[in-house]
């Protein structure tokens, strides 16, 4: 079995953030050599996250629109974890995105289905963070 392991970093210039992620993705699937296997994509901080959904920009909006109604980001004294920092609504936010996607490799090839692509998710942002790309399979 290969097994590859790459970190990608970011540093958003704003707080939140939603990235395509696709192509680093699989560049490191060619990398890799791998053509049948598991590739593992996880935000590596507990205020991101990698998820799959559209890339289409109606739909980021609406998902920054529903993620502020869940959970605002001010006023930041509303939440007990705001005593040092100020991104409580950003580890509420990371949480309802998830950690991380498991995406199959057929051929080659990340095996998506319809309009799937892989994001990361900032909500703590302007700062360097990683995610951490791991692939198995031979
Ligand atoms: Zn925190």
């Amino acid at each position: 079995m290969k097994s590859f392991r790459r970190e990608l970093w970011f540093s958003t210039a704003r707080r939140r953030e939603f990235i395509n992620i696709t192509p680093q993705v699989e560049e490191c699937l060619a990398v890799s050599g791998i053509r049948e296997g598991l590739c593992l994509v996880n935000a590596m901080h507990i205020t991101a996250s990698v998820f799959i959904n559209d890339d289409e920009s109606g739909l980021h909006h609406d998902f920054e629109v529903w993620l502020e109604k869940l959970a605002p980001h001010a006023p930041t004294s509303q939440y007990r974890h705001n005593g040092y920092e100020d991104n409580a609504d950003g580890h509420l936010k990371r949480q309802i995105m998830g950690r991380e996607v498991v995406v199959a490799i057929t051929e080659g090839k990340l095996d998506f289905g319809p309009w799937e692509q892989i994001f990361y998710g900032e909500f703590d942002g302007r700062r360097k963070k990683r995610v951490l790309v791991k692939i198995i399979g031979e």
